[in-house]
């Protein structure tokens, strides 16, 4: 059984959830931790997660990209609601400095909201023993990283995950070794020019790395372009095993009993 640990079910690219279901069960995904990204989509997560218990996981927090969007009085709630509905971890958070600030904002003090929201959430990540799933992108050199990197030092009992791992072995080996962390890679992998990040996926430890689609985007190949779904984690999964001549049941094996671990999900899945 293979697990998806970042997607994004509650998305206007969805239809039918039961259909995404069934067509998941079938390529070999048994599960899925569906991330938060902004106000509208914590409530209908919550139900999700309460309507399909062995399919999907929630986790709750505010995408870099949607701070200028959440109120503070939101993000108090989404608090509230992490703190009386369970969560697998506290997410999708981070620091985008790759898409220019919305209308109306300087990148310095979008950049200082995305930081304040980061703090913020690995703050209640601590509170609730909880781990994080973190997102990091420049458009050119590594400010966001850097500074999320700062921010997780603060919270040595919170262990993130650096979702989409596009980095290369030296910022790898920085979360193993600095942050206690993880990585986990996407469709991305299977794309032609990956090399750097085959190259990571080779020879990193089979403690530390999971597997996930960021579903509804970067569908893998052969389905690049379409509209993702978490069953495609299958193909990150069989390309890992290609790149490190190992069955793709190894592969299922490890990054499920990693995602397992990380997230607090039931043994019993
Ligand atoms: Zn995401």
């Amino acid at each position: 059984m293979i697990i998806d640990t970042h997607c994004h079910l509650i998305s206007e690219k969805y239809g039918d959830l039961n259909q995404l279901r069934e067509d998941s069960l079938a390529l070999g995904v048994g599960h899925c931790v569906t991330q938060g990204t902004s106000a509208y989509d914590w409530e209908p997560q919550l139900a999700l997660a309460a309507r399909m218990p062995d399919f999907v996981s929630s986790c709750l927090a505010a995408h870099p990209s949607e701070v200028h969007a959440v109120s503070d009085e939101q993000l108090a709630h989404m608090e509230e609601l992490c703190r009386r509905h369970p969560q697998a971890a506290i997410g999708e958070t981070g620091l985008d400095y790759f898409w220019e600030a919305p209308e109306g904002w300087s990148d310095e003090a979008f950049r200082a909201r995305q930081r304040m929201f980061l703090e913020r959430h690995f703050a209640l990540a601590e509170e609730l023993g909880l781990n994080i799933s973190l997102h990091t992108r420049d458009k050119v050199g590594l400010a966001s990283f850097e500074d999320a990197f700062a921010i997780a030092r603060n919270f040595p009992k919170v262990r993130p995950v650096f979702h989409c791992f596009i980095g290369d072995g030296a910022q790898a080996e920085r979360i193993f070794c600095e942050l206690d962390g993880l990585i986990s890679f996407t469709g991305i992998l299977t794309f032609n020019k990956s090399e750097h990040v085959q190259a990571v996926a080779t020879w990193c430890p089979a403690d530390r790395f999971m597997v996930e689609t960021d579903a509804p985007f970067l569908s893998p190949a052969p389905h690049r372009g379409k509209v993702n779904i978490p069953g495609r984690t299958k193909f990150v999964v069989d390309k890992i095993a290609e790149l490190r001549g190992v069955t793709s049941e190894e592969i299922a094996a490890c990054t499920t009993a990693n995602a397992k671990r990380f997230f607090r999900l039931p043994e019993g899945l």
